[in-house]
């Protein structure tokens, strides 16, 4: 679904990419690790193009998606805009919007084309999906911080794209919070949805994943199945290095 190769980002001297490569297949679910300032979420953030690339390139379901010489046609990197959803740290909803209002709001604010709409029926069928069917029409300052990002989930379930991308959904969250936001990872990753999340909880990373990918200081130190880093005599020290101080 999603190829990465050879990403590299600098911001001024600081090379925080170099040269990352990771192969997404469709409905696989990968979870990125690695200690703070390791480049996870600027990794994520160049897929959604909210950074610029120094190298390499991004494809996305076989199409050029973007390159670090910005050669793209607009209309080639809108079309793979649409196919991404990304869910940050913090929810950003629209405080004085319900949650029902901020989701039917989704595709006018978030850059889908003008033909993309949600109506009331389909918010509120997303945000049963979330579990929130009964706080449809609360404000965001009526709910807990996992609700709200359960609701930030299903805003960007209504942009319906084929990929998501979770950057620390659960960091900005107390600590009883955080089990209700997984769960509702976690029953995206059943339904197939392909999913990159950028995580510190590395006992989901292990449970969710198909994939852990473990960066250090801008390159990937270990990407390898839960299967084999639970079992791992030889393959995979790095990680359970990792594990040890996560
Ligand atoms: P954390 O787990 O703490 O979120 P991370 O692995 O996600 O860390 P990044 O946020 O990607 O790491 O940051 C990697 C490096 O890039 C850090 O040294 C950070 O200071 C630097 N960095 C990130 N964004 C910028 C920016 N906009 N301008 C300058 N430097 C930046």
């Amino acid at each position: 679904a999603l190829q990465l190769k050879k990403i590299s980002k600098k911001f001024g001297e600081n090379e925080v990419l170099k040269g990352v490569d990771i192969n997404i297949g469709i409905g696989e679910v990968i979870s990125i690790i690695g200690p703070s300032g390791s480049g996870k979420t600027t990794l994520i953030r160049t897929v959604n193009r909210l950074e610029t690339l120094n190298g390499g390139e991004v494809v996305l379901f076989g199409e050029d998606f973007i390159q670090s010489n910005h050669s793209l046609s607009i209309k080639k990197t809108r079309a793979g805009m649409k196919r991404i959803g990304m869910v940050f740290q913090s929810f950003n909803l629209f405080p004085h919007k319900t949650a029902l209002e901020n989701i039917m709001l989704a595709p006018r604010y978030h850059g889908a084309p003008s033909d993309v709409n949600v109506n009331r029926k389909q918010a509120l069928y997303l945000l049963d999906r979330v579990g929130l069917l009964a706080h449809a029409n609360k404000y965001p300052h009526q709910l807990s911080g996992g609700q709200q990002q359960r609701v930030a989930i299903a805003r960007t379930l209504a942009l319906s794209p084929d990929i998501m991308l979770f950057d620390e959904p659960t960091s900005a969250l107390d600590p009883e919070m955080v089990g209700e936001v997984l769960k509702v990872i976690q029953d995206l990753a059943k339904e197939g949805m392909t999913l990159v999340i950028v995580t510190h909880e590395m006992d989901f990373a292990m449970s969710v994943s198909d994939r852990v990918v473990m960066m250090e200081h801008g390159v990937i130190q270990a990407d390898a199945k839960p299967y084999d880093i639970e079992s791992a005599d030889t393959d995979v020290p790095e990680l359970l290095r990792m594990r040890a101080f996560m």
